[in-house]
């Protein structure tokens, strides 16, 4: 058979075959790894002492959509407020798990605060922060046994600005005695890898249900974060929490973490996700959210929200009319989500499409459930509206933003409208 006679065939996520954690809070109960759907886990930036102010930005996190969110646990004053936030949260009927994220002082905070500890569904220790010496055994010890009695999920969240210098300072003298040794970069992956794995050796020896394991192996760079990630999963079955640490700002941000994510979820790698963007002045703490979501979406992994095709413009609009139909659209589906998703079970997966002219409007908007052909500049003034593959009606005249609304809307109340009982 000759290549042109071969189907092209969609491309396709290979299954995850990680083991499946499970992060109960309450009812809720969140599965991690297996195949359970991709998660999206956000933390806060609010300090954790002020517990209302946590507790609102936990709430905000888990309305845009995060299914996990870590608060930082730092102090015995911060470990005092997670019960308080923890009920502040439940009288909002608010359930998504709280991840407690421990360094350098997790061992006494997790013995000496049980009610933190009982608290927190998850606990993100990072080996390169235990403790040096033989201290390092013993502090992991304490905070993998608290885990381990109260049958919670522990992440063993390695950072390469955090790195055991220990290990990685006995991996590179290892490596000068080879007799080709590896570069530098080849040693610090190795590194990062064997800490991460290590611990993991440590927490099973020490009784923590290996269901219970979440590694991370955060690196800055994407193409370090593919090799490292790529050398995990090689090498373990754990569920693996993916992000690209100290992401940057804005554009240079989201672009960095999607092409990192996006190539790994590809291959079927990674079963939570967050993206670590450093908020712009005034940026809501949810853009990363809205980003991670995005990105699931994206790859057809997940479905959030609706999603709006648009084009991009050209030199056939010369005004501003799809832009801004286009973004009202948007803005409207996004806003109306929260009460949608109750209402309209599948909402989620609907396509609308605006576009600017004749060139691809109606070809684009027979593709979608329900598509508006914008007129683009010297073509009739007369916008044509496409419902499930055939043109439905021709919109005209000043109304025409509005009444496309109202179709929308009654699009959406006739195909996800559950019959009144
Ligand atoms: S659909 Fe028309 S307006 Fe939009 S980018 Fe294509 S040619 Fe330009």
């Amino acid at each position: 058979m000759s290549e042109t006679e071969r189907p092209i065939l969609p491309a396709a996520v290979p299954p995850r075959r990680t083991r499946q954690a499970r992060v109960r809070w309450a009812a809720r109960d969140v599965t991690i790894g297996g195949d359970a759907p991709v998660r999206v886990q956000a933390m806060t930036n609010t300090d954790t002492v002020d517990a209302i102010g946590t507790a609102i930005q936990v709430k905000e996190l888990a309305q845009a959509g995060a299914e996990l969110v870590r608060i930082t646990v730092n102090t015995p004053e911060a470990a005092e407020a997670v019960p308080y936030i923890r009920e502040q949260l439940d009288r909002m009927g608010i359930d998504v798990p709280l991840i407690g994220d421990f360094h350098y002082n997790g061992h006494r905070l997790l013995t000496e605060y049980p009610a933190m500890a009982e608290a927190l569904s998850k606990y993100r220790i990072n080996p390169g922060n235990v403790g040096k010496g033989d201290k390092r055994d013993r502090q992991f010890a304490m905070m993998v046994e608290v885990a381990a009695r109260l049958d919670k999920v522990v992440r063993i969240g390695v950072n390469w600005g955090s790195l055991d210098q220990e290990l990685l300072a006995a991996m590179m003298d290892a490596n000068a005695q080879r007799a080709e040794p590896w570069d530098a970069k080849s040693v610090m992956y190795q590194a990062l890898v064997e800490s991460a794995l290590r611990s993991a050796d440590d927490a099973r020896e020490i009784g923590l249900n290996p269901d219970n394991i979440v590694i991370s192996c955060k690196v800055s760079g994407v193409q370090d974060l593919i090799t490292v990630y790529r050398a995990l999963h090689a090498r373990c079955d754990y569920a693996l929490h993916l992000g690209l640490t100290e992401a940057g700002m804005g554009t240079k941000g989201t672009v960095a973490s999607t092409a990192a994510l996006a190539v790994l979820l590809q291959e079927g790698i990674g079963d939570t996700i967050r993206v670590s963007l450093t908020p712009q002045p005034g940026e809501p703490r949810t853009q990363e959210v809205v980003i991670a979501l995005e990105i699931l979406q994206a790859l057809g992994l997940r479905s959030f929200n609706p999603s709006v095709t648009a084009c991009p413009g050209c030199g056939r609009t010369t005004s501003e009319t799809f832009q801004v139909l286009a973004k009202r659209i948007d803005d409207h589906l996004r806003a109306m989500m929260p009460r949608w998703r109750e209402r309209y079970p599948g909402v989620e997966n609907l396509k609308v499409a605006v576009m600017g002219c004749i060139v691809n409007g109606p070809g684009e908007s027979k593709h979608a459930d329900i598509g508006i052909s914008l007129p683009g500049t010297g073509e009739a003034p007369a916008a044509p509206v496409f419902i499930d593959g055939a043109k439905a009606m021709t919109l005209r005249g000043e109304g025409i933003a509005d009444e496309f609304h109202k179709i929308v809307e009654d699009y959406i109340e006739r195909r996800f409208g559950r019959a009144e009982p």
